[in-house]
């Protein structure tokens, strides 16, 4: 049967169809059809047309339609997962965890709609504004178009889809091409809800659409997660349009020689450098570690990461399975030989099998390598000794990406000082930079993005202020 998409909360479905396959065995994990250029029209059309009905929503039917989503994809959790891991090659285990965080993005975003309304501001410290008061309301911008990736098929669509729900404003979201299926079931779970039929639509459309749709004026937001080449030429195409970018990045862990639990800091290096593949804008791709403590620390990570299981995604005992395509498998391979011929040593790994990449730690990767200064978006983990803490930042900083830094420290002093120093979104202490909270801001700077995303932080983005002055108080 042909999964549906949905146009302005109804399902539909065209001739165009479109198999979603999986990475791993290439069964068809379900099929879908990609929106029509009337259906698209519809949903488009009737997000502008309720904006304004949308908006004025009171809280408590917002945060109603919200909490049901985030409980029916909680009891529904083993089948979404397992859908995840269909349509994206995710192992299973990681696609619950993702499902368990779609299900607390939609319940904080449930909580934030309950409690969020502006600022009181009293103006009558300044003597001309004496007996004026000011209201700061937040309104929202209009209707938002969402585009999202394919390496958190769920939860970066819930990041999408709750906060504008949340603030009352309309939202047509598209999903990656390879991963259609999770979002369309999150559709049905839409569908339950008594939310206006206009306010929300999953549309699976061609990139060529996409970029259509970018520059309708009836969706004055763009909130796009993907990668910067095509975040940045969205940008170029609607200049004048609210785009919030949330794009790619090479993640670091710093480890201070003052870090007395080496072998907790190889495992969630381990771990993080290489979960679904090394598949996350914020997996950990380059670790400084002080020279006191880098030989015993890259021991630990080697033996760490040669004990992860490779395999099957089905299998809940597998820690990485393959990337969402072989092409992908072959990039990462070819940018690991490059290391190599350039003077790198493979530590383990380095090898392929079909979409497969085995997770592989490198070290002595001299300057101008790929799997240093590009995004590597596979399960490669580049080692390398400083001299002091302050290089390591700088090395930290010698990136034109910047989402998220990890530091190992115990120094409260240079955690602050990271935090200062370190050119990034967020500073993780005692942790590895892959750590996320879904309602705390997350985002990057330099060439990782511009905005933010937490529920929060992106109801905030998602909305304006509009000040009422009242006179005479
Ligand atoms: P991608 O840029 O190839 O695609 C992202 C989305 O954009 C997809 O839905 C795609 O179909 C769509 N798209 C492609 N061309 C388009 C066009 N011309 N007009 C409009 N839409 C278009 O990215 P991907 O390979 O799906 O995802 C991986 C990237 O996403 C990585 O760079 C990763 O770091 C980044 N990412 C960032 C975050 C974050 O929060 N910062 C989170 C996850 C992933």
């Amino acid at each position: 049967m042909t999964t549906p998409y949905w146009v302005a909360g109804r399902p539909a479905s065209s001739q165009d169809l479109v198999e979603v396959r999986s990475p791993h065995d290439g069964a068809i994990a379900g099929v879908t059809s990609n929106a029509s250029a009337e259906d698209v029209e519809r949903a488009v059309a009737a997000a502008h047309a309720v904006a304004g009905e949308f908006a004025v929503l009171p809280a408590h039917a917002r945060a109603a339609a919200l909490d049901h989503v985030s409980r029916r994809l909680a009891e529904r959790a083993d089948e979404v997962a397992a859908l995840i891991t269909a349509e994206s090659g995710k192992p299973v285990k990681w696609a619950r965890v993702e499902v368990a965080r779609a299900v607390s993005t939609f319940r904080w975003a449930a909580e934030e709609a309950r409690r969020f309304s502006g600022e009181l501001q009293r103006l009558d410290t300044d003597p001309a504004a004496a007996g004026r008061l000011a209201l700061v309301r937040r309104v929202p911008r209009g209707p938002v178009l969402g585009i999202a990736p394919f390496n958190f098929p769920l939860n970066l669509v819930a990041h999408k889809v709750a906060p504008a729900l949340a603030v009352g404003a309309p939202i047509v979201v598209k999903p990656a091409p390879a991963t259609p299926l999770v979002a369309l079931l999150l559709g049905e779970l839409l569908a339950e809800t008594d939310l206006p039929a206009g306010s929300w639509s999953v549309l699976p459309v061609p990139n060529e659409v996409a970029g259509e749709l970018a520059e309708d004026p009836r969706l004055p937001v763009v909130s796009f997660t993907g990668s910067g080449p095509v975040g940045y030429s969205i940008l170029e195409r609607v200049p004048r349009k609210h785009v919030v970018l949330e794009l790619g990045g090479n993640a670091a862990a710093v480890v201070c020689p003052d870090w007395d639990d080496l072998d907790f800091a190889a495992s969630r290096i381990a771990t993080f450098a290489m979960y679904q593949g090394g598949q996350s804008c914020i997996s950990v791709q380059r670790v400084y570690a002080h020279a006191q403590v880098h030989d015993a620390l890259t021991q630990a990570v080697v033996a760490h990461v040669r004990k992860l299981g490779v395999g099957a995604p089905t299998d809940p005992a597998t820690d990485v399975g393959p990337l969402i395509n072989e092409a992908a498998a072959r990039r990462v391979e070819s940018w690991v030989d490059e290391a190599v011929a350039a003077g790198a040593r493979v530590l383990t790994g380095g090898r392929r099998d079909g979409a497969v990449y085995e997770p592989t730690v490198l070290t002595d990767v001299p300057p101008g390598c790929k799997v240093v200064d590009e995004e590597v978006f596979g399960p490669v983990l580049v080692l390398e000794p400083v001299p002091t803490v302050e290089d390591a930042f700088d090395r930290v900083n010698a990136s034109r990406f910047g989402l998220q830094a990890g530091v190992f420290t115990h120094d409260v002093r240079l955690a602050f000082r990271a935090s200062t120093r370190l050119a990034v979104g967020g500073v993780i202490v005692g942790d590895v930079p892959s750590f996320r909270a879904d309602q705390m801001p997350y985002g990057g700077v330099k060439e990782s993005g511009t905005g933010r995303e937490g529920v929060k932080a992106a109801m905030e983005d998602l909305t304006e202020q509009r000040v009422l002055v009242l006179t005479g108080l």
